[in-house]
């Protein structure tokens, strides 16, 4: 590595120590500390236009239209076989479940700061729906820069702002937590 190399840091902290980071899966250790990890919320804007612009065949604002119902439309009345939830906010996985095909699954990706409330009969156990969740990422940084690098990825919509280091509390922190609708990365120089 030289002066002017561009560099990832990982964010999470573990111990290196407990059963799960013995196992490999240090995002799952007992003492998970993590740099710069939040809530949803804020980002679903911003979210649309990057789906938008490169990645998705249809975009739906579940707040304007019956997501389920749509994607009944678009599957010839199957529903989903995999759903993401990268909101964190409650209504989303009752739209997701209900959007499901019979055994298909939700994955929980974002952090929900709430517990929500889940009617497992009438929601997962008709249909034998599941749901998963995951947390942070553990090795996969080298696969998801060849990926973006590879397809060509355009992720710039997700960034927000770009700052130098010496404006990092004043452009940086200070903006993520006053003005957090309007940031999802800010980019800091060194
Ligand atoms: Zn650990």
């Amino acid at each position: 590595m030289k002066v002017g190399d561009s560099v990832v840091v990982e964010a999470e902290i573990a111990c290196g120590e407990c059963p799960a980071c013995k196992a490999g899966n240090y995002n799952d250790c007992d003492k998970l500390a993590g740099i710069g990890i939040n809530g949803g919320g804020g980002l679903s804007e911003h979210k649309e236009k990057a789906l938008q612009s490169h990645s998705a065949d249809i975009v739906v604002d579940p707040s304007k239209e019956d997501l389920a119902e749509r994607v009944r439309h678009e599957t010839d009345e199957a529903g989903a076989d995999l759903v993401f939830d990268a909101a964190g906010a409650e209504p989303v996985d009752h739209q997701l479940l209900e959007a499901l095909k019979a055994t298909g699954g939700l994955m929980v990706v974002a952090l929900h700061g709430k517990p929500i409330t889940l009617n497992l009969t009438k929601e997962l156990g008709f249909g034998e729906k599941f749901i998963r969740c995951t947390m942070g990422y553990a090795n996969d940084h080298a696969d998801a820069i060849k990926l973006i690098h590879d397809r060509n990825i355009d992720l710039s919509t997700f960034i927000t702002d770009r700052i130098k280091v010496e404006d990092i509390v004043d452009k940086g922190f200070r903006q993520l937590r006053q003005d957090a609708e309007n940031h999802v990365k800010i980019i800091v120089s060194m």
